[in-house]
């Protein structure tokens, strides 16, 4: 099933005309308009004109958040504030936010992507979408909501939290679908087993969408086992339109990045240069289709491998992997790379292990791992809990190559989050 089938399948060659079509158009349109563009491109002794092949994207100055953040709240604004109708900003943890614009013609452009995001994964105007993200200044949870109601569904402003109105809002009305964090899906499965539920005869879920934070392989078995559903990563930030960047299809393996509204690169992040293909590297993603703000190259700090080969779906536009970690929040233990990522895959791979962990880095670069247990291994055995921890540590050194610290907890000791979790507190900082 496709939304837009001529586009969704196009030919590699007549897309990449489109793209080139697109990208001049976004090139001049970000130098005639957004002063800090024009500036750049003068310090490096371009014009819009020296964009004559998609190659030569690479002439074009990266954009950083930081770039961004400079320049809130309007300075890179591209049309007239009248025609703006929609702000959100960006959940950045330090310092000012990040504004992002949408003109009527940007609101209907990411809400086209959601649809074939959602036409993708098999969903039908009778299906029930349950959305469990934040509404408010995110995309997350407004731009979701757009996309569905294209297509036709019935959506549910859940909004995150209330765990147990969530259940009863799934029963009363047959939620087929849900839109939520990994971290709340995992507390939310677990509520649903203890209130004595069984999913697969009690609720109507058939999938998820699930994304807006890392989360591995793993945790996708254990959610899906656990609903007894199907889960669909989905990747977007709100400075490329917020969700509906990248997809996965049914064949859940990598996710297809729109790249009619999106040119990706993958780059190394130190150097800049672009990697060696079938390699690991940070994502910088231009606009191409995006009328209030357009943004050229810019830094997504996620690293990603682009997913060799065609999709048995049909779709031509290349697959990105997991997002392996963001190229900030790499933790660095005695000189080894570390992404929270590896730690929750080997904790998820763990059947004792519940839903909630955090990474706990103190002085003397000494790492905890705090873990929740299922309860029934809090039996007064002390020797089961010292194998378990025994055992975690060993899996995660063999991962990580370090040794961390293993604390075990009773499930519900560490705080659930709504949004994104919390999982690396650093006290090294403090
Ligand atoms: P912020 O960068 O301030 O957190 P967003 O709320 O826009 O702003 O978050 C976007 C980021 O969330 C992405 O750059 C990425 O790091 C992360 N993210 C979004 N979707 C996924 C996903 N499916 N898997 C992993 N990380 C994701
Ligand atoms: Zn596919």
């Amino acid at each position: 099933m496709f939304w837009q089938k001529d586009i969704e399948t196009i030919s590699r060659r007549a897309l990449e005309e489109l793209q080139l079509i697109r990208l001049k158009q976004t090139v001049r349109q970000a130098y005639k308009n957004i002063p800090f563009y024009k500036e750049s491109f003068s310090k490096l002794h371009i014009a819009p004109k020296d964009i004559t092949s998609l190659k030569d994207i690479q002439k074009l100055p990266f954009t950083t958040r930081e770039d961004l953040r400079e320049h809130y709240p309007f300075g890179m604004l591209a049309v007239p504030k009248e025609q703006v109708i929609r702000l959100h900003t960006s959940s950045g943890t330090t310092g000012k936010p990040k504004a992002i614009f949408f003109s009527k013609k940007d609101v209907d452009r990411a809400a086209e992507l959601i649809a074939r995001c959602l036409i993708m994964t098999g969903i039908k105007k009778d299906d029930v979408l349950q959305n469990m993200m934040t509404y408010g200044l995110f995309t997350g949870a407004l731009v979701m909501h757009y996309g569905a109601e294209k297509v036709g569904v019935l959506v549910i402003p859940a909004g995150p939290g209330n765990t147990k109105r969530q259940i009863a809002l799934m029963q009363d009305f047959r939620t087929t679908t849900l839109h939520v964090t990994p971290s709340y899906a995992l507390y939310l499965a677990s509520v649903i087993h203890n209130e004595g539920l069984d999913p697969k005869k009690d609720l109507f879920l058939r999938r998820a969408y699930m994304g807006s934070e890392p989360y591995s392989e793993e945790t996708r078995i254990k959610i899906e086992t656990s609903l007894g559903i199907d889960v669909y990563n989905s990747y977007g930030l709100s400075e490329m339109n917020g969700p509906g960047v990248a997809f996965e299809c049914m064949e859940k393996n990598g996710m297809h990045l729109w790249e009619d509204n999106f040119i990706m690169e993958l780059i190394d992040p130190d150097t800049g240069e672009k990697v060696p293909a079938g390699e690991k590297g940070e994502l910088v993603l231009t606009t191409l289709y995006r009328e209030a703000m357009p943004i050229l190259r810019y830094r997504t700090r996620d690293i990603v491998t682009i997913i060799p080969g065609k999709c048995r779906c049909g779709r031509t536009h290349r697959r990105i992997s997991r997002i392996i970690g963001r190229s900030d929040d790499m933790i660095i233990i005695r000189g080894v790379n570390i992404f929270p990522q590896q730690i929750e895959r080997v904790l998820m791979g763990i059947k004792a292990v519940a839903q909630n962990y955090q990474i706990v880095l103190e002085a003397y670069d000494q790492m905890t791992v705090r873990v929740e247990i299922s309860r029934n291994l809090f039996d007064g055995k002390v020797d089961h809990l010292v194998n378990l921890q025994n055992e975690i540590t060993e899996k995660l050194r063999s991962e990580i190559l370090v040794k961390p610290k293993v604390e075990l907890l009773e499930p519900g000791a560490l705080p659930v989050s709504e949004g994104k979790a919390t999982r690396v507190i650093d006290k090294r900082t403090l």
